[in-house]
Formats: C-alpha cells, structure tokens, sequence
C-alpha cells in the first residue's frame, strides 16, 4: 500500500499542496509524491519557483487540485 503521506525521494512529510502541485506538474494520477523540495531538484528550478506556481494554482481558484 502506498505511502501517500512522506516524499518518496527523501521522506519528508507531505502536504496536499505537495500533493497538488505533483500531480499539476508530473502525473496527474501519482500516488506517490515528491515533496517541494525534491519537486524543484527534479524539474531543475527553485523551492520558490514552485511556492509561487502554487500560489498561483490557488488564487485562479480553477484548478481542482487546488481548493
Ligand atoms: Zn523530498
């Protein structure tokens, strides 16, 4: 049974923002995750590049991933 609540790179805890974010940017039908951190090293850009997409995501209030 998969882990839905650590980051399958580090172990971090994650958060439904992590989970969001993941499924936004790599798989939309993950059921593991990284978390923001491991995110941003994966794709190559900051922790904060992907704080800012989540922001983002948040406030156009369309995305259903996003409530
Ligand atoms: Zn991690």
């Amino acid at each position: 049974m998969p882990d839905y609540k650590n980051c399958k790179e580090c172990g971090a805890d994650i958060h439904a923002d992590d989970i969001a974010i993941h499924r936004k940017l790599i798989d939309r039908g993950a059921d593991t995750f990284f978390c923001i951190d491991c995110l941003a090293g994966k794709l190559g850009c900051r922790r904060s590049n992907i704080e800012e997409l989540i922001e983002y995501y948040r406030s156009t209030g369309k995305c259903s991933l996003f409530v």
